[in-house]
């Protein structure tokens, strides 16, 4: 069978060197095209070399549409860039795996929109831990009710510009689902000032952001006796493009749809 031909979008950011890297390790990919945002240092480079990688010979092109069409778009850049690739994509009939994070309604409206007849995979971390983790979260929650305090922490390095990281909202949405609510209307997104005491039933959320962190999540159901922890915590970005390569590989096969690393990892049935 021949390669899934995988053009990388923002191929110079720190997702995208990885991801770039992640490709050339794989069997069965290859790389055939990479893109970065008009005026970036490093549109004309070479994707592998600024990877660290073996492969050689794709140059960053600073327009998705210079790109020789191919099977899928891997993409972990930011929202309105990420609308315009999908648009690329579902024109020329890909697939698409979105890693980016941060869309407001109305983008994740409009992704869904244009994305209708395309095989996508969304995923707010693509980590095989984290997925797991989710998966988890729901049992838990499922099991404890909310008798027990839910709070969701997170942590990232000092770049990350959105807040909650998308993965913690998933964890709380892993933990509403648990539970038979929908987040929004249990969700404590940020605390300040005279709070009064906490609402039974709610999930609260809180943040960190410094250094290098590459990511850390924890959930905790805390009651008075005793309290339970599910913890992630990711050392290298490597295992996210890892796990977004593995993704380009199954929803290659799929039909049209929107599916989730859950799905990839065969722990929600398609
Ligand atoms: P980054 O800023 O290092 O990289 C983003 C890159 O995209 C930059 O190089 C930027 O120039 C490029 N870009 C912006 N607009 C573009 C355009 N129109 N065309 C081409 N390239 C464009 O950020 P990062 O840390 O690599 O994270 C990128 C996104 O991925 C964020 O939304 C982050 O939250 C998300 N992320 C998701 C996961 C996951 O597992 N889902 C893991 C890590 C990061």
């Amino acid at each position: 069978m021949a390669d899934l031909r995988i053009i990388i979008v923002g191929a110079s950011g720190r997702m995208g060197r990885m991801l770039v890297r992640a490709v050339s390790e794989a069997q069965g990919v290859t790389l055939a095209g990479a893109t970065e945002r008009a005026g970036s240092a490093f549109v004309g480079r070479d994707a592998g070399e600024l990877a660290g990688s073996d492969g050689r010979g794709v140059l960053l092109v600073d327009d998705i549409q210079a790109c020789a069409t191919a099977d899928l778009v891997i993409d972990f850049t930011a929202p309105a860039a990420t609308l315009n690739h999908a648009a690329f994509v579902a024109e020329h009939k890909m697939a698409m795996v979105i890693g980016t994070t941060g869309f407001d309604t109305e983008q994740s409206a409009q992704l869904h929109k244009t994305l209708a007849n395309t095989p996508v995979v969304m995923a707010a971390n693509y980590s095989v831990g984290v997925n797991l983790a989710l998966n988890l979260i729901e049992k838990a929650a499922q099991v404890l009710g909310d008798d027990y305090d839910a709070e969701i922490f997170e942590a990232h390095h000092k770049h990350k510009v959105d807040a909650p990281s998308g993965t913690a909202l998933a964890m709380g949405k892993s933990l509403a689902t648990g539970r038979g609510v929908a987040l929004d209307d249990v969700a404590v997104l940020s605390r300040e000032g005279i709070t009064g005491a906490r609402k039974p039933g709610s999930i609260g959320f809180s943040v960190v952001r410094g250094g290098n962190i590459v990511g850390e999540h924890q959930a905790m159901f805390i009651a008075d006796e005793e309290r339970i922890e599910i913890n992630h915590i990711a050392a290298d970005r490597m295992v996210f493009a890892r796990g977004a390569v593995r993704a380009a590989g199954w929803v290659s096969a799929q039909n049209k749809g929107w599916y989730d690393m859950q799905h990839v990892l065969g722990l929600n049935e398609v």
